[in-house]
């Protein structure tokens, strides 16, 4: 190999440009480019590997290995040197590769004779998009330079793999395959988490054939049974279903009461001895109900309404005898496909077989999918037409995480989704052993790490992760999840087993942060033109100024005799904080002068969400007693870039200096001025960004309980002294992102980032 100079950086980027611009196919282009680096490189051999599906890497083009493998080998990222290159988007070098402990043999390749290694990543917008080798026979390390050289053409090669061409060329390749898009389709995710299994089609009723009875007697007796059969196997299901606490087990037995109203089964008794068969009467006292109802625009008899069409078909089922057949299938590890579905239905199934769940319909409210998640079984849902494509029996993967499902997956697939499983179990298995471990960096310094909660199974994670306490209560959710707004009583019912459940640890409740993409189904969408940016969060309570005392309330009550803490979002200036804590102090008052106890303490806060806040903490925070910075809407508004918003995800980065040295303000003020500072926002629970945030200061971080095991590894191998140096100067950079710097300095210091 010549030594690199910079005139040979310019000689190969002018090669490229000449074979980028010829008139040649893009693969016979990418095999050119290759081929010439090696020759330029004076190496024997190279290779370009793409992602072609998330987090999955194939060979594109290669020369000096076998003959035609283009294509024929595809790996995960961190699987072996190229797969670790594209995970941690760094460089890498090895004088002999067969030493390196993460060398993995791909005999397919034909690497035997090769020693030296190589590889650069192909980066977009701080992602890996592939991943670029040079290797050669003899033994020997690569310079600097050299590997600069190969970066240089990486960074220009990214932008010709990543060209319209190149994009509809795997197009090309997916669909030779016969991983049609019918094949991978997208739907949207209930509830996370990755599956793999046989699917089994969730019938729905049959039509009723026969209308009229020719045996009353015997038609009651029929009923009678199948009735009575039916809530003893309800009964039964839901006893030996390990539901835990929280609204899902409120939906079961609202459920389970309504099955068992005698109401309902007097009028389908009616309906036989006026001549009906069994079945027709059950359809005639549904469709009775049906023409009352509905026309109402109250939700929640029209949520009562899928209750009563869930129970009737369940009873039709028993009375055919259909729900015997039931799960017929036998498989260990089942898909249940539905077109739409009760939240009892799902027990008809064995439901620790049960590997994903999809709905043809639903909706992020629906039932099924609040008891699908306390039982963390990942949802995906709305994917037209996918209940009449799919046979009981066939293979399926679910990708609970990004929406996808996989009919038939192709064996890459099969792989990734069972590499996945196999991380989250590594993952669970890790956080049980970490959950002992004290969240202390290497250097001695004490983290602080709060759960950020909101569903009821979110507690569960208070009790595995022995977590300092709860960092964030999204008290919207649960008003999401139910179907009409949850009055003083109800709310109390969250609060108090919240409570219950922290025991003696710190619980920060937040003030019901609706509006913009947090619908309530009771609640008309205002039709605004900027949702982000309009009537939302505290602007909603404060004009509405009797939920928030009703919610107030709510705290003080189930906080009575501990210490209470209050915190409210997106404020934007000092009088919206006086404001919102006034109510609370109100509220407090009146509990006192009723008589309730009250809390032994109360702690009023505020979100740091947008940017206004941040020129004002010199007034605010000696009215505050704690902060917690929202990441997810501060870098919304700093960027003016819509957090939902799919094509600007990568556009803008928070691992950025102006996003960080606004971080690194508002921990210093707050530090200055003795009032708590936590980070409650997505930045909390990434390892790399939450290193970045030890190195700013922070040292208090609220994160979703599944965050926990990652970021308590990363505070166990840091040293916090040495990150805040290497922060301080890093801060200097103007660079679009300072992800990958972060991320090498993770790497060359043994912090775990994975
Ligand atoms: C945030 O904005 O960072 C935050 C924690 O609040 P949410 O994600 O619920 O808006
Ligand atoms: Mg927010």
């Amino acid at each position: 190999m010549k030594t690199p100079a910079i005139n040979q950086a310019m000689e190969i980027l002018r090669s490229l440009r000449k074979i980028s611009e010829s008139n040649k196919d893009i693969s016979t282009k990418l095999n050119e480019v290759v081929k010439m680096i090696v020759e330029q490189m004076e190496a024997d051999a190279g290779a370009c590997y793409l992602v072609v599906d998330d987090n999955y890497l194939e060979i594109f083009a290669a020369y000096g290995f076998k003959e035609n493998i283009a294509h024929k080998i595809s790996l995960r990222f961190g699987d072996g040197l190229v797969g670790d290159i594209a995970q941690n988007t760094r460089s890498l070098s090895v004088a002999n590769a067969w030493h390196h402990p993460l060398f993995s043999y791909k005999p397919e390749l034909g690497e035997d004779n090769y020693k030296s290694f190589v590889g650069v990543p192909l980066i977009r917008w701080g992602k890996s998009i592939g991943v670029i080798t040079v290797q050669t026979k003899e033994e020997r390390e690569f310079s600097r330079s050299e590997i600069d050289v190969l970066e240089t053409i990486a960074m220009v090669l990214s932008e010709t793999v990543s060209s319209e061409e190149m994009n509809e060329y795997k197009k090309h390749l997916i669909k030779l395959r016969g991983q049609t898009n019918k094949e991978k389709v997208k739907g949207i995710s209930l509830s996370k988490g990755y599956g793999l299994g046989n699917a089994v089609v969730h019938r729905r009723r049959q039509s009723v054939t026969k209308i009229f009875a020719e045996d009353k007697e015997k038609e009651i007796k029929k009923l009678d049974i199948a009735y009575t059969k039916m809530n003893h196997d309800l009964d039964e299901k839901f006893n030996s279903t390990k539901l835990g606490i929280g609204e899902h087990v409120d939906i079961l037995d609202a459920y389970r009461m309504f099955a068992k109203d005698k109401g309902w089964y007097k009028k389908i008794a009616d309906n036989v001895q006026s001549g009906l068969t069994a079945e027709a009467a059950v359809e005639r006292a549904y469709e009775d109900m049906w023409n009352r109802l509905s026309g109402t625009q109250d939700s929640y008899l029209k949520e009562r309404l899928h209750d009563l069409r869930d129970v009737a078909d369940r009873l039709l089922g028993y009375l055919s005898g259909d729900k015997e057949d039931k799960a017929k299938f036998e498989s260990k590890d089942i898909i249940v496909v539905a077109q739409t579905m009760g939240p009892a239905d799902l027990m008809d199934y064995d439901y620790t077989k049960i590997r994903g769940l999809i709905i043809e319909d639903g909706t992020p409210t629906m039932h099924v999918a609040i008891v699908a998640k306390a039982l963390g079984i990942p949802v995906v849902a709305k994917i037209k037409g996918i209940y009449g494509d799919i046979k009981t029996g066939e293979l399926l993967a679910i990708d609970g995480n990004e929406g996808y499902v996989y009919i038939r997956p192709i064996p890459s697939v099969l792989e990734k989704i069972k590499g996945k499983i196999a991380e989250r179990e590594k993952l669970a298995t890790k956080l049980a052993e970490l959950k002992k471990l004290p969240s202390r960096t290497k250097d001695g310094v004490r983290i602080n790490m709060y759960l950020n909660v909101g569903l009821a199974f979110d507690l569960d994670y208070i009790e595995t992760t022995n977590c300092d306490g709860i960092g964030l209560y999204r008290t919207e959710i649960p008003f999401m999840a139910s179907d009409v707004m949850p009055d003083v009583d109800r709310q109390l019912g969250y609060y108090k087993e919240l409570m219950d459940r922290a025991g003696d640890k710190k619980v920060v409740f937040r003030s019901l942060d609706v509006g913009s993409d947090k619908l309530l189904p009771y609640w008309s969408n205002s039709g605004e033109d900027n949702p982000a940016i309009g009537w939302r969060s505290i602007r909603i309570t404060l004009d509405r100024r009797a939920i928030l005392r009703k919610q107030m309330r709510a705290f003080l009550r189930a906080a009575a005799g501990k210490e209470l803490n209050v915190m409210f979002p997106m404020i934007s200036n000092l009088s919206e904080f006086e404001d919102a804590k006034e109510t609370l102090m109100i509220e407090l008052e009146k509990e006192r002068r009723r008589g309730h106890k009250t809390p032994k303490k109360v702690n009023i806060g505020l979100m740091i969400e947008v940017p206004s806040v941040v020129f004002q903490l010199d007034a605010i925070l000696p009215k505050a007693d704690f902060i917690s910075v929202g990441t997810n809407d501060l870098a919304q508004f700093m960027f003016a870039c819509d957090r939902g918003n799919p094509r600007l995800t990568e556009r803008y980065d928070v691992l950025s200096a102006p996003f960080l040295k606004i971080m690194e303000q508002v921990c210093t003020q707050a530090l200055n001025a003795g009032v708590f500072c936590s980070v409650c926002g997505e930045m909390a629970g990434n390892p790399i960004e939450a290193m970045a945030l030890i190195g700013l200061g922070f040292r208090n971080l609220s994160m979703s309980g599944s965050s926990f095991g990652r970021v308590k590894s990363m505070v166990r191998s840091l040293n916090v002294e040495d990150v805040e140096d290497y922060i301080k100067n890093l801060l200097k950079s103007n660079r679009r992102t300072l992800r990958p710097q972060l991320i090498s300095y993770a790497y060359d210091h043994g912090i775990e980032i994975y």
